[in-house]
């Protein structure tokens, strides 16, 4: 659909859509979009792939991560999930690499005492309930599939299908792929505010005192999502930052320590399959605070040991922090929002990279006006509309490893 409007200004540009925000979400929405063959750029203050997407473990975990009353979100990610071979297969393809990371290594849920067994055998009846795939294990079983596991094990649960991505090659392919499909994307160059004519959008100001002419904008700028000025109250969304400390580490041996994503209560290690682990996550209120501490890393190293000892011997590459973007009910927005022409894909929290296909989906469905698909109810943006979004809002903890609620 072309911009309307009379004479513009001659540095004004014009565009289909215009997708704020260059990280997982805006890049898959960009592409998608680039691929439907609407004139799409995607505005990135930065680099494309360095917000929080650049700190995620990647890991595709709808069943691992599911928690009661949020089964919209398990029915998201399984739907994810489910996308990700063929996206991730297509990502590649239309970026012309070879790969990026898309490992389908399953997932170990662990308990190292009689407590955690007793929390893990609850997290078992809760996925047996629902219908998910997932095996108990005895310890000998656990450590005969994965070795490197420590003998104080008490307890296992395999999860076959959660797998995991490397979100650092899914972003720079997305970036790539996004080009190929003739979107722009401009890095460092900022959205300042969303423009209105008659109720409706018309575009969006930059912060470099230009602006971009489109009839569909897309807020997908994570984190910062509720900086962008101009945006009605009768359709703004809050958005918060969790903060998440993680670790990169790599083996100088190779890829043997683990084939599978190790989980133990909100702790967490991610192998890539090349000798890279991951082991995170904090999960921390503190605004947009990104210092990484000692403390964290030593609570990371301390869990993600007592596991897997030879974690010990690998060498430490990079302690990050990230911000992800939090909603108060925990569900990201999605989908159009009260303001003709304003959509949001914002608010994944911990789950965006798995969320990216869906999400991209979703918002596709409604750009080119086919009407939101009865799944995207839940995540409808419109449910925060008589919400004050001053407040923080949330329900996570103070501070804290990244707890199954976080
Ligand atoms: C420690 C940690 C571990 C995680 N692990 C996982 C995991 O294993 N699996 C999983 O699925 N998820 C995980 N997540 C969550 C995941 O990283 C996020 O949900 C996801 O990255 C959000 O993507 P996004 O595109 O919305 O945000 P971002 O990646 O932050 O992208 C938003 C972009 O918008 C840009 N931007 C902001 N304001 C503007 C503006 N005004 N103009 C232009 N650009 C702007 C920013 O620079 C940024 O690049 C993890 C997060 C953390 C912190």
């Amino acid at each position: 659909m072309p911009a309307q409007g009379g004479q513009l200004p001659e540095h004004t540009q014009v565009a289909d859509v215009v997708v704020i925000g260059g990280g997982v979400i805006g890049l898959s929405i960009g592409w998608r979009a680039a691929q439907r063959g609407m004139r799409v750029v995607v505005l990135e203050r930065g680099r494309a792939g360095g917000g929080t997407s650049h700190h995620a473990a990647g890991m595709l975990a709808p069943v691992a991560e599911v928690v009661p009353a949020e089964e919209p979100l398990l029915d998201l990610g399984l739907r994810s999930a489910r996308l990700y071979p063929s996206f991730a297969a297509e990502v590649a393809g239309a970026a012309g690499v070879d790969g990026i990371g898309y490992t389908r290594c399953g997932t170990l849920l662990v308990a190292r005492d009689a407590d955690e067994a007793e929390a893990l055998e609850r997290e078992l009846a809760l996925r047996l309930r629902l219908g998910l795939e997932v095996q108990r294990l005895l310890p000998s079983e656990a450590r005969r599939r994965e070795p490197g596991l420590a003998p104080a094990l008490r307890l296992a649960l395999e999860v076959p299908d959660d797998h995991a991505i490397d979100p650092r090659a899914l972003t720079a392919a997305l970036a790539a792929a996004l080009r190929s499909a003739g979107g722009e994307l401009r890095e460092h160059c900022e959205a300042s505010e969303l423009t209105l004519a008659g109720g409706a959008v018309d575009g969006v100001a930059l912060a470099d005192g230009s602006s971009l002419r489109a009839g569909r904008v897309v807020i997908a700028a994570g984190a910062w999502s509720e900086q962008i000025g101009g945006v009605p109250e009768r359709a703004r969304v809050p958005v918060r930052p969790v903060k998440g400390q993680i670790m990169r580490l790599h083996d100088p041996a190779g890829s043997g320590l683990l084939r599978r994503v190790i989980r133990m209560g909100p702790s967490y290690i991610t192998p890539r399959g090349d000798g890279r682990y991951v082991i995170g996550a904090t999960s921390e209120e503190r605004g947009f605070d990104r210092t990484v501490t000692a403390g964290a890393a030593f609570e990371l190293l301390r869990d993600a040991s007592e596991l897997v000892p030879g974690v010990l011997e690998l060498v430490l590459d990079e302690l990050s922090a990230g911000l992800r973007p939090g909603t108060p009910d925990n569900l990201p927005a999605i989908g159009p929002s009260a303001v003709p022409g304003l959509h949001w894909a914002a608010g994944h929290r911990r789950g965006g990279i798995l969320l990216a296909p869906a999400t991209a989906e979703m918002v596709l469905a409604a750009l080119a006006g086919d009407g939101p698909p009865a799944h995207a109810k839940p995540f409808a943006p419109e449910r925060f509309a008589r919400l004050d979004s001053a407040g923080p809002g949330g329900s996570g903890s103070a501070s804290g490893i990244e707890g199954a609620r976080a």
